[in-house]
């Protein structure tokens, strides 16, 4: 098994679609109504400050969730509009938000930085991580819980239009109010332009952390613009870090990142052993170690699963660890071989 994780929920009797919470001193909550396999209950967008206000990840283009941001925004300066990354359940809003109040969209980027490699990842055998038919008591769960497709989508769609008005590094100051400051930090890994948020109000500091770290679930990292080696850097960094609260962009606030991130790294450190352990018993291709390590977990989460340990092959190819066999980038149809 692998390493236990001390999950943070959020509770659905704990919030209401288009609400304003305050989830932390300085900081307000207003969740989007679009739960999915991705978002939990949905993107939470946050507004730091009052009077001079930032915007952490204006979210999905919803009509609902549109009106609820502009109500809530009401009476405040909207200072700067801060997204951790261009998936299209974080960014669209910005565009709206920036024509609205005139303040400048920040992030680390565009989605594919110059220097990111991409290739074909190839695709998953026919019938792969799909339910069969009448056999799977959960499978009509997502309707009836959330109004969600009941076919799972693979992955997270990107907001290709999305270009800040400002790009920032690390330690960049992104925004400030009154008793408040942000800054930048460049956290690869889920996306090659994650970044997520310190806000420091003098007695505390708060990292908002995007899909980097989230307490509801592991962060889905899929090749080629995921990239797993990254992915382990970028939590080191935050786990190396004092912050007193992690605020991610779906659920509930974590107390005790630093320990928190420990239990995510260990987590990953025992999936890339069980896999390194599999390819050299022989089990050589993804759909058969997603079989074997995944057998607990329902499966139409098959193919995310494989996209996770596509990531974890792509490391360990580029460590020299594990190998490829007839050589190339590691794809979801290639066969491995230990080394
Ligand atoms: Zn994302």
């Amino acid at each position: 098994m692998s390493a236990a994780i001390d999950f943070v929920q959020l509770d659905a009797a704990d919030f209401t679609y288009g609400a304003v919470d305050t989830v932390a001193p300085q900081v307000r909550r207003i969740i989007a109504h679009n739960p999915s396999k991705f978002t939990y209950h949905g993107t939470g967008t946050y507004v730091v400050g009052s009077g001079d206000v930032a915007v952490v990840d204006p979210g999905p283009d919803l009509d609902e969730h549109r009106a609820a941001l502009d109500a809530a925004l009401r009476g405040e300066r909207v200072r700067a509009i801060l997204v951790t990354h261009c998936h299209a359940d974080h960014s669209p809003l910005a565009r709206w938000l920036c024509a609205e109040t005139g303040a400048p969209t920040i992030a680390f980027g565009p989605h594919l930085r110059p220097g990111v490699p991409e290739w074909d990842i190839g695709t998953d055998p026919e019938g792969f991580g799909v339910a069969p038919a009448n056999d799977d008591p959960a499978a009509g769960e997502d309707t009836a819980a959330d109004g969600a497709a009941t076919e799972p989508k693979m992955e997270e769609s990107t907001d290709l239009d999305f270009a800040p008005d400002e790009e920032v590094v690390t330690g960049d100051v992104v925004a400030t109010g009154s008793g408040w400051s942000m800054t930048a930090l460049h956290t690869p890994g889920h996306t090659s332009n994650h970044t997520c948020f310190v806000l420091d109000d003098g007695t505390a500091r708060t990292l908002f952390t995007g899909d980097h770290v989230m307490g509801w679930s592991t962060t889905v990292v899929s090749p080629p613009d995921g990239d797993m080696t990254a992915y382990f850097e970028s939590l080191r960094v935050v786990a190396g870090r004092t912050d007193d609260l992690a605020i991610p962009t779906h659920g509930a606030p974590i107390p005790s990142p630093s320990a928190y991130v420990h239990q995510l790294i260990a987590h990953r450190v025992e999936r890339e052993r069980q896999i390194v352990d599999a390819v050299r018993r022989g089990v050589v291709s993804i759909p058969d170690i997603v079989t074997e390590l995944y057998a607990a977990v329902r499966v139409e989460l098959h193919k995310p699963a494989a996209r996770s340990v596509l990531s974890h092959l792509v490391k360990l190819v580029d460590e020299g660890v594990v190998g490829v066999a007839g050589g190339g980038r590691p794809r979801l149809d290639s066969v491995y071989v230990g080394r």
